[in-house]
């Protein structure tokens, strides 16, 4: 599933080529990916492509009415002119491929000929045109996420002190707190060397702090690599993001802790993959 850094970096490059953009063409290949009406958007020439949270935001010049997209689990954004090809989202052949192909759901076609394709192998994700209100009633539903103004050490705290759930798990509740997935909650936590099964209520403001900290550093770290692949395809391809290689924790069972020379360790937990070291995580 796309993360928070993937998500960023898919917008940021999407931001870039996509400013100034006339759209003329919208195809809906599925009915279940895409809602709203396209006709709305047609004609109107793209300001900016922002984000909440996991939602992208396309808007555009001189209407209300904008785009909005979430790519849940397999969802993918692919833009080509001529030779180049930008790709973000979930890892897949359809990375580098023909296009469409058949997991394209919707194409669009802007007047310089270039396009943009929402491809989603699984078909949880989805493409929204919605007015201004509809667009403020789902971004109020959105909780901050941890590069928001909004997420501060006080607003960390108070989650905290509210909750008796593993400290892991209420990272990865994307109903209290948005953006984080597996991979950076398992290396947020041993950067803030605390294990992932303590109860969230019994961290104390210091701790805390550490661990807000962390958790900002990590996902920046991510965005700045541009996401995590596990998938071969960006080996093969030389595309995708480059976390992986920084990885403090994640998939590291077995190996020697660098801070302190404990063996890292693996559990499970809500079933998902837990990566701690035993010697410094307290
Ligand atoms: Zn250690």
């Amino acid at each position: 599933m796309p993360e928070l850094p993937e998500v960023e970096t898919i917008r940021r490059q999407l931001d870039e080529v996509l400013r100034g953009k006339v759209l003329t063409d919208i195809e809906v290949l599925r009915e279940k990916s895409f809602s709203g009406v396209p006709k709305r958007i047609l004609g109107f020439e793209i300001e900016e492509v922002k984000r909440r949270s996991k939602v992208i935001q396309i808007v555009f010049k001189n209407i209300e009415d904008s785009v909005i997209i979430h790519l849940k689990m397999t969802g993918q954004l692919i833009y080509i002119t001529g030779e180049k090809r930008i790709s973000g989202g979930h890892p897949s052949p359809d990375w580098v491929g023909e296009l469409p192909s058949k997991h394209t759901r919707a194409v669009w076609t802007f007047k310089d000929g270039s396009k943009l394709f929402f491809n989603d192998m699984r078909v949880f994700g989805w493409m929204r045109v919605v007015d201004k209100d509809k667009y403020e009633k789902e971004a109020k539903s959105l909780v901050p996420d941890v590069i928001d103004k909004e997420f501060t050490r006080e607003y960390f705290f108070d989650l905290l002190k509210k909750t008796k759930k593993p400290i892991k798990l209420l990272l990865l509740d994307q109903d209290k707190i948005g953006g984080l997935g597996n991979i950076y909650v398992n290396d947020a936590l041993y950067d803030a060397e605390i294990r992932p099964d303590r109860k969230a209520d019994s961290l104390n403001p210091k701790e805390s702090q550490k661990l807000h900290d962390s958790v900002i550093k990590i996902i920046k770290l991510g965005i700045k690599y541009g996401g995590a692949s596990a998938s071969n395809y960006v080996q093969v391809t030389g595309l995708g993001g480059t976390y992986q290689d920084y990885f403090l924790v994640y998939k590291k069972e077995g190996q020697v802790c660098k801070r302190c020379g404990d063996k890292i360790k693996k559990m499970k937990q809500g079933g998902r993959g837990t990566f701690y070291c035993p010697g410094c995580q307290k």
